[in-house]
């Protein structure tokens, strides 16, 4: 789509803090002339039938192609599974794609941190597949398959080719999970001899956790099955200054949902304290997926401009401003 094009997208409230910092993400995509329609659909509810998300949401995701989902809390109990699982296995959103990129007005113990995390999305340790064989004893099932695998590996290879990325890094457990990540680790391979472009290295999950925390920027494009993914991505966010400011997307063949990754904040619900960084960068990966790169930039610029004079923070920024001040200071900050 052009900067100007009209394009629907579906919007997921979610619950917590997610209704405000959607709130604030939509009032600055409206003053940024970002042309976005949104489809709202406000899930959680449980269905005729058990499920907790209805046709008519799904739907809409696979009629528009792009959603942008706020975070979610599943009622615990009553055997409902995660929302988030679900949406990602009812779309097939296979590739989480997480950058952790350092901002210079944030400080941290690093200002090089410039690492993207694909994580396969729809397997491993997250199949759902539980059982108490007997009593005391249960049993997770971790699926790998060579299908999910050879996809992710592609994508990895594909997304840093597009991106402009020199290395792609396979992070797995192969020494002791010989089968499982060792079929993961056989795909990663197979691609990687297609795109002689990019270096490919592999490492160990444990030792990538080390050497992250202590030269981030030693890294580039990670590729990862499905729980490692999740670890080393939050890991990388806290690289950066934390969960309130690192976007996500998820991409499947059919739609891609874009999210923020922390959670619903139920201690600072309702309150406008939360910060929409988080959901605002997740909604400019939305935009540029769609080829809205001019506003997607000048709505990042201007985040960056509100962040470094560093007079409207949020809270979690070491600020005192509410979640509607820092979204009119980054809409007053827009090149109009
Ligand atoms: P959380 O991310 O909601 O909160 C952790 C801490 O970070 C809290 O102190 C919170 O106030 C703070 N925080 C998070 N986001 C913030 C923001 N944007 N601005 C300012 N501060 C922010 O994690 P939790 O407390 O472990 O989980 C709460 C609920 O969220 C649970 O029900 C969990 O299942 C759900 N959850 C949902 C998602 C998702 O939908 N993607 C992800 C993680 C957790």
């Amino acid at each position: 789509a052009s900067d100007n094009a009209r394009v629907t997208a579906t919007l997921f409230p979610g619950h917590g803090i997610g209704p405000e910092i959607s709130d604030a993400v939509v009032k600055i995509f409206d003053a940024a002339g970002a042309n976005i329609d949104w489809d709202t659909h406000h899930i959680g509810e449980p269905q005729p039938g058990g499920d907790l998300i209805s046709k008519d949401a799904l739907q809409s995701v696979l009629k528009n192609k792009i959603g942008l989902k706020g975070p979610m809390m599943t009622p615990i109990g009553k055997g409902y599974r995660s929302l988030n699982i679900t949406l990602r296995q009812a779309l097939s959103l296979y590739s989480n794609v997480r950058p952790a990129v350092s901002i210079p007005a944030i400080k941290t113990g690093f200002d090089n941190v410039n690492v993207v995390v694909i994580r396969e999305n729809t397997e491993g340790e997250y199949s759902g597949l539980e059982h108490e064989v007997v009593p005391g004893v249960v049993e997770s099932l971790k699926i790998i398959t060579q299908k999910s695998s050879m996809r992710i590996a592609e994508y990895a290879f594909k997304y840093a080719t597009d991106n402009k990325r020199k290395r792609v890094t396979a992070v797995h457990k192969a020494n002791i999970m010989k089968m499982s990540d060792g079929l993961f680790l056989e795909c990663c391979r197979a691609v990687a001899k297609k795109y002689p472009n990019i270096k490919f290295d592999e490492i160990i999950v444990d030792a990538c956790c080390m050497k992250l925390v202590r030269n981030p920027g030693d890294f580039d494009v990670l590729v990862t099955p499905n729980l490692y993914g999740d670890i080393v991505s939050d890991l990388c966010a806290g690289l950066i200054g934390g969960l309130g400011l690192t976007p996500s997307g998820n991409y499947g063949e059919q739609a891609s949902v874009f999210e923020a990754v922390h959670g619903t904040a139920p201690d600072i619900e309702g309150q406008d304290l939360a910060n929409p960084t988080a959901l605002l960068f997740s909604g400019l990966m939305m935009l540029r997926h769609i080829g809205k790169y001019d506003v997607a930039d000048n709505i990042q610029n201007s985040v960056m401009k509100v962040l470094k004079e560093g007079k409207v923070l949020t809270k979690d920024l070491g600020g005192n401003s509410k979640c509607s001040e820092f979204t009119n200071a980054i809409i007053s900050n827009l090149n109009k």
